[in-house]
């Protein structure tokens, strides 16, 4: 384990498109994806188990489930993955008629249902859609229009729901009905300077701050959404900084993820790190994730 200040690389792991970091609080452990490797990971920090599992389609997002194994955001649609068994299962084939599109990021809300968009892999602006699984298997659709869907979070009291489109350079919030999974009221709170990279993936904290990575931007930037202030930021050795998510025992370390994917030989050279899984610990804790509940 490199030590870099306070910042520690984890594991020998460099993804070319590491993603998506998500922490169960239920084992204590860390799985986060490689969208490019078509794999995802899943790391035990107290034993340095770290196990990989390859699902043969680019993976924009994994959640654990309540039951066991996991649900998984790939390509044609959402499916179940169980590890024992190394078998992916059709959960809904929501896309699968949009070939230039695929599954980005996505998390589940308080109540354990599965948001998750899409994004085209071909350029295409505003193919993309923001979709809600429930656990009993039906689809919501909940907005239309999306470039790159991205960064998902909900405010402490689950009545926003915080979204990045990574195209807008911005962080816009809907008010969420947690009762029905529904959203409405859609407003900019958050603008992101285009010198300071792309919003990608965010966590929120449990003062409610959001953290944004910064694709492009060589780091992890804290926001006030209520002023869209940025408050500090922590820089990385990679300049593609994709996504983040508070985990440890204490829910006080900030997972880290980043990306390869197309970078010069010489970037490369400059940055080896590209694609390392980071770790910071900070004053400041976040909120346990919630597994898909099915
Ligand atoms: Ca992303």
């Amino acid at each position: 384990m490199d030590n870099l200040g306070n910042l520690e690389v984890i594991t020998d792991i460099r993804s070319e498109l590491g993603e998506g970091p998500v922490w169960d609080v239920r084992y204590n452990k860390l799985y986060w994806v490689d969208i490019e490797g078509k794999r995802f990971f899943n790391y035990d920090p107290s034993s340095g188990k770290l196990d990989e599992y390859t699902v043969g389609q680019r993976i924009g997002a994994v959640v654990p489930r309540t039951q066991g194994g996991f649900v998984a955001a790939l390509e044609n649609g959402i499916y179940s993955y169980d590890p024992a068994g190394n078998k992916l299962k059709e959960w809904s084939d929501t896309e699968r008629n949009i070939p230039g599109n695929r599954f980005n990021d996505g998390k589940c809300d308080a109540a354990g249902r599965l948001l998750a968009g899409t994004m085209s892999t071909i350029g295409e602006a505003k193919a993309g859609s923001l979709y809600r699984f429930d656990p009993d298997g039906s689809v919501s659709l909940l907005e239309v229009g999306v470039s790159t869907s991205n960064g998902l979070a909900w405010s402490l009291d689950n009545r926003v729901l915080y979204y990045i489109d990574s195209n807008t350079q911005s962080v816009v919030a809907y008010d969420y009905d947690l009762e029905i999974g529904t959203i409405s009221g859609k407003r900019t709170v958050i603008e992101i300077p285009r010198e300071a990279g792309t919003p990608d993936g965010m966590s929120i904290d449990a003062e409610g701050m959001l953290w944004i990575a910064h694709w492009g931007g060589f780091r992890v930037a804290r926001f006030n959404p209520h002023t869209g202030k940025q408050l500090q930021e922590i820089r990385l050795p990679a300049p593609l900084v994709t996504s983040c998510a508070f985990g440890g025992p204490a829910l006080d370390e900030l997972y880290i993820t980043t990306a390869k994917v197309g970078l010069s030989e010489s970037d490369l050279q400059q940055y080896p790190l590209s694609g390392a899984l980071f770790k910071i610990k900070l004053p400041v804790k976040g909120i346990a994730s919630v597994p898909f509940n099915a």
